[in-house]
Formats: structure tokens, sequence, C-alpha cells
């Protein structure tokens, strides 16, 4: 190679290689849809619905608007409001503690475990505590599965039951992933998860779904989707959004839905590959035991001492991006610092917030692009 020539890019998710992949088969899709013209609850928003319960083993999927309404929507049909607490970790995407202030409740901020980034029983138990004290009554806890890997959902359900509280899993990263055998979409009350393009399973805009077994909450949902329409659509019952999904997006989903096991499958052989490669070097993610990821991010730690920033810099100069996910948990940002953290603080999160970086994940990552990616921060931390 031309020493003056920069090494060609490598793609952090590579959407357009799953565009080629699924060819005709969503051109077609779409145009079933430019065909009939039912934009709005199509036939296809009922066909995606019952192939993602099939897929899921979960009873009722309601489709929405986006991850963030599939959040919202559950708060608002348990009546979530004023003067409740939801607990969720720290270390996650706004969206998750945002849907509980969008509901005037209060999020309680939690720790997560050091080795796999997901909710920390002991700081959940903690952070109920918090809530009390303040007057604050504890409602629910939205554990995250973050980067993929579902979250402790036994713990969390034996913590939950005991002190009262729903669970609402934010599965935005983890759909398709498992927890001792089940997939996620079927533990707690209700299950919530996005389409948003850069997710495992992502549509061509925006999208959303919630699972779950309660049959008088998917009524509820169903309703909240239309602005709260009761059985007259004239006499509307109670508060909604426009929480729907677009019909051609859910014909997309059907599409993609059919590839995703495959996906799965590919998307753990890029995550075994990488850490063969850096387990050596660096902090490589640990799935626990009973649980499997979909690798939503492959996310390692830096060595004490080396410089983030200037790992990013040497890696971008190979041509190869990364992403941190995320550089503040949701108790340093601006919009979240006065709400309450668990007693005891919240310092796994802050540590993670330091030295995690991403690194290009996704199904279609070929070895000879990966063992570029690898040899590059093999050369960026011997530097
Ligand atoms: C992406 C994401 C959401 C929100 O999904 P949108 O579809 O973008 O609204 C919620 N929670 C987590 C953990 C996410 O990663």
């Amino acid at each position: 190679m031309n020493q003056h020539m920069r090494p060609e890019p490598v793609p952090f998710i590579d959407i357009a290689a799953q565009r080629r992949r699924l060819g005709k088969t969503i051109d077609e899709a779409v145009a079933r849809v430019l065909a009939h013209c039912q934009f709005i609850n199509g036939p296809e928003v009922t066909a995606l619905e019952a192939a993602l319960a099939k897929f899921s083993g979960a009873r009722h999927v309601v489709s929405c608007a986006s991850g963030t309404d599939a959040l919202l929507m559950v708060l608002m049909a348990k009546q979530v409001g004023p003067g409740d607490a939801v607990l969720c970790p720290s270390f996650t995407f706004c969206a998750t503690g945002e849907a509980v202030a969008l509901t005037g409740a209060t999020p309680v901020f939690v720790d997560v475990d050091e080795a796999t980034f997901n909710i920390d029983a002991g700081s959940l138990t903690r952070g109920i505590a918090t809530a009390r004290h303040r007057g604050l009554k504890p409602r629910a806890v939205i554990p995250v599965d973050l980067f993929g890997q579902s979250a402790d959902h036994d713990a969390i359900a034996a913590i939950a039951a005991s002190e009262g509280l729903f669970v609402l899993d934010d599965a935005a990263q983890g759909f398709g992933a498992s927890y001792q055998g089940r997939r996620l979409g079927t533990f707690g009350l209700a299950t919530a998860t996005s389409f948003f393009p850069a997710k495992p399973l992502g549509c061509f805009g925006d999208g959303g779904a919630i699972f779950t077994d309660d049959d008088g909450l998917a009524e509820t949902l169903r309703s909240i989707r239309v602005h709260g329409q009761g059985a007259d659509k004239y006499d509307n019952v109670r508060l909604g959004l426009t929480g729907r999904l677009d019909t051609i997006q859910a014909a997309v989903l059907i599409e993609k839905l059919k590839i995703f096991e495959d996906e799965i499958a590919a998307r753990n052989a890029v995550a075994a590959r990488y850490s063969r490669g850096l387990g050596n070097l660096v902090t490589v993610p640990r799935l626990a035991p009973g649980c499997t990821s979909v690798w939503a991010q492959y996310t390692i730690r830096l060595p004490q001492g080396v410089d983030r920033d200037g790992f990013a810099a040497a890696l971008k100069a190979q041509g190869i991006p990364t992403a941190i996910y995320y550089t503040r948990s949701m108790h340093q940002q601006t919009a979240y610092r006065d709400f309450p953290v668990a007693d005891g603080g919240l310092p796994v999160s802050e540590r993670l917030s330091n030295d995690v970086i991403s690194l290009p994940m996704h199904a279609y990552l070929d070895a000879p692009t990966q063992a570029r990616i690898i040899e590059a921060v093999r050369g960026a931390l011997s530097a």
C-alpha cells in the first residue's frame, strides 16, 4: 500500500451489507405496502406482531413508534406518575430514565455489575431504600439488557416480588438474547424493545415493540397507542400517544426477522474472534452463566493508564472507528443530575464511563477485517 494512502475505512455497523443480502425481498415487501396504501395499521403490522410473539414466546406483542415509547406506554398504562420512584441503572442509554421522568415519576439510579455492566442486585436493594427514605413510592424497576446481554432476571424478579415492584425489561439492545434458556420478552410484567436501525433487529427508521403475557395490559397498551381510544373511537378513555409503528417499517421487519437468528449466530462468532484475539490485552466482555448476548456492542475496557482518546485516535488513523457508550452515566448528565442515586453511590458506572470503548460489531464483519482491527488494537496499546 502506498504510504500516502489512508487505509480503507471499516464501517462501525454495516447496514448496507445486510441490505445487499436481503436484496429484492425487502424492495418487494415495501412495494406491496406502496401498492395497498394501508400505511397505518396495515396487514403487515398484525403479521409482524404475530411473528414476534412466536419468536419471543410472549403472549402479546404491541408494536409501537420507538423503544422510548415502548417504555413510556407501559409506565402510562400502569399509571406511574408524580410521587412514584422507578429504579433503573445509570449506565445505560438516556431513554431508560427519560421515559420515567416524562411520566412525572422520579428515576432513582442504581449501579451496575463490574463484569456484566448490568444492574447490580445489591445496589437495586439500596436504591429502593433510598427512594423510601425520600418519601417516594417505589413502583417499578427497569433492568436493561445492556450491549445485548440479558440481565440477571431471577435476582431482579426476587427483589421486585419482595418489594412489590413490577419489572419492565428494557431489551432495546438485547432483543433476541436469552436468559436461562428463555428468550427476552418473557421476563417481568413487560419488555420493551427498539427497532432503531443500529439495534440488533432494526428497521429503516424508528420503531419499537412491547411484549407481555398480561391480557389487560396488552389491551390498555393498544388504546394508549392510539390516543387512549376506547371502544367508541370518538370517546377517548385515557391519555395516549400517536404511538403506532408504520406499516412500511413492519414490512421491513418481517423480512429482517427471517434472518435474525442467523445474524445472531454471526454476531456471536464475531464476538468470539475478538475475545480470542484481545483477551490477553484488554478486559473483554464476559457473559454471566445462563445469559446469552446478541452483541449490540462489543465493549472492551482499557488497562489502567491507557489514554482512551489517544487509543481511539490511533485506531481512527488506521480507518477503524470506535464509539464510547457511555462517556457519562445518566446521573452525570445535566438533565438527570438532580435525581436520586442509590445509597453508596454509583462507583462502577462512573469507572465504566471512564474506561469503556466499543469496537465495530455487526453480523457481516469478516475474519480478515477483524484481524486488521485486532492488529490495530494491539499496535495502539503497544505505542
Ligand atoms: C435505543 C435504546 C432505547 C430507545 O430506543 P429508541 O427506539 O431510540 O427510542 C431505550 N433503551 C436503551 C437501552 C436503548 O439502547
